[in-house]
C-alpha cells in the first residue's frame, strides 16, 4: 500500500504519519520526489483500513499495492533510481554505462584489455575471480589473488570494478578489497541467504537473472536486498533459457521495457551471455541499447582463443571500440527531442506513454 502525502505536508508532520503506520506494525519506506512524497506500507496491510489512512490531513490518496515487490516497485519510488558506482560512475536515470572486460580475471593481461575497453569508452571494468562453472574440473577462477589485480586494473584506469560474488561468508573479502559492484550470477538469483548477505552492505549490487527466472522473480531478488536496507541495485538481462539451441540463451529484450515499466531500478543488458557467440554479441547489444537499457555489461578479450572462459562469445578490443561507437548513436537515437511531444518509449514510463503506473502515481487519475 502506499500512501502519497500532500505537497503542504511539513516534515514534522510526515515524521508524525511514519510513526503512527510504524506503530501499527509495519514498515515504511519513503520515497521523496521532486514532486511529491510517497510513503510505502511494508506488511499485512489487509489490516490497514484505507479510508482511515485517506481521511488524514496530509494524505492526498492511499492505493493498493498487489505485487509482491514493494521497494522494488515503481509505485513506492516513481522516478529512476540512480545507483553510484564510485569513481564518479552513476547508473539509472538517463545515465547510461558500458561494464567491459574479459569474463575472467586470468593474471596481467587484465590491463591491457582494461586499457583497451576504457579507450573504447567503457566506464566500469569488469572480470570474474569466483567462476560458477557447470564443470567443477574447469577453471574456478583466481580467486582472491584475481580481486587483487582487477582492483589494481581499476584503480589505474580510475573505474569502477564489477565482480561475481558466490558465497555469502565472502561478503566480507570482497568489501576488504574494495569491490565496487557486486555482481550476483544467474545460478545465484535465488540464492537467499547471498541476497541478504550484499543486503547488509551499502555497495552496488548487481543482480542477473536466472536462466529460468521470470521477470518477478528477478524482482523478488531485487526485494531480498533491498529489504536488508541496500537501495544499490541494478538488474541485469542476460538471455533465458529457450527451446532455441543455435544460441546460448535468448536475449529477453522485452524484460528490458517491463522492468522500466514494472520498477526504479535500473536495468542493463548482457549480450555476451544472451548469446553465446561473438558474431551475435553487437546485434543483441544494439537491441537491448535501442530497448532502453541503462547499460551494457560486454566480455572483451583481446586474444579470444586463448581466453580461460567464455572466449567464444568474447569481442576483440577493436570490434569492441566500433560496437560503442554505433551504441553512441543509438541512445542519441532513442533519447532524441524530435519536438513532436513524443518520446521513444525506451526507458521511464512518462505521463504521455500508456503506463497505468505513471497514472496511477503521477498524474493522480
Ligand atoms: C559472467 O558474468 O561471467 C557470468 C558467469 O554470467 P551469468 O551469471 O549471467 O552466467
Ligand atoms: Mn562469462
Amino acid at each position: 500500500m502506499i500512501a502519497v502525502v500532500k505537497e503542504s505536508a511539513t516534515p514534522e508532520q510526515l515524521d508524525h504519519l511514519i510513526k503512527w503506520i510504524e506503530g501499527r506494525g509495519f514498515k515504511t519506506n519513503v520515497s521523496k520526489g521532486e514532486n511529491e512524497t510517497i510513503v510505502g506500507i511494508i506488511g499485512d496491510t489487509t489490516k490497514i483500513d484505507p479510508f482511515l489512512l485517506e481521511s488524514m490531513d496530509i494524505v492526498e490518496r492511499v492505493q493498493r499495492v498487489s505485487e509482491p515487490f514493494k521497494k522494488a516497485n515503481r509505485k513506492f519510488h516513481p522516478e529512476d533510481t540512480v545507483v553510484d558506482c564510485g569513481h564518479g560512475i552513476k547508473i539509472g536515470g538517463g545515465n547510461f554505462q558500458v561494464i567491459a572486460g574479459p569474463c575472467s580475471v586470468e593474471g596481467d593481461n587484465l590491463f591491457r584489455i582494461a586499457r583497451a575497453v576504457k579507450k573504447a569508452g567503457a566506464t566500469m571494468l569488469r572480470g570474474g575471480a569466483f567462476k560458477p562453472r557447470t564443470s567443477p574440473y574447469s577453471f574456478q577462477g583466481m580467486g582472491a589473488k584475481g580481486l587483487d589485480i582487477l582492483m589494481e586494473a581499476g584503480k589505474e584506469l580510475d573505474m569502477p570494478v564489477v565482480t561475481e560474488i558466490m558465497d555469502p561468508r565472502d561478503v566480507e573479502l570482497f568489501m576488504d578489497k574494495g569491490v565496487d559492484v557486486m555482481q550476483i550470477g544467474a545460478r545465484n538469483f535465488q540464492n537467499f541467504p547471498l541476497l541478504k548477505e550484499v543486503g547488509k552492505t551499502r555497495k552496488p549490487v548487481l543482480i542477473k537473472r536466472g536462466m529460468s527466472g521470470t521477470i518477478d522473480e528477478l524482482l523478488m531478488a531485487a526485494e531480498y536486498v533491498m529489504s536488508e536496507g541496500n537501495p544499490n541495485v541494478i538488474l541485469c538481462e542476460r538471455g533465458i533459457r529457450t527451446f532455441e539451441t543455435r544460441t546460448r540463451n535468448t536475449l529477453d529484450v522485452n524484460a528490458i521495457a517491463v522492468v522500466h515499466y514494472l520498477s526504479h531500478l535500473p536495468i542493463v543488458g548482457d549480450p555476451s551471455h544472451s548469446t553465446g557467440y561473438t558474431r551475435y554479441v553487437r546485434p543483441a547489444a544494439y537491441a537491448a541499447c535501442a530497448a532502453g537499457a541503462d547499460g551494457l555489461e560486454i566480455e572483451v578479450h583481446d586474444h579470444p582463443s586463448e581466453a580461460w572462459s567464455d572466449g567464444a562469445q568474447a569481442l576483440t578490443p577493436t570490434q569492441f571500440a566500433d560496437a560503442m561507437k554505433r551504441i553512441a548513436l543509438i541512445r542519441k537515437a532513442i533519447t532524441a527531442d524530435l519536438g513532436d511531444g513524443e518520446t521513444s518509449g525506451a526507458g521511464t514510463p512518462t505521463a504521455d506513454q500508456p503506463s497505468d503506473v505513471a497514472s496511477d502515481t503521477k498524474a493522480g487519475a
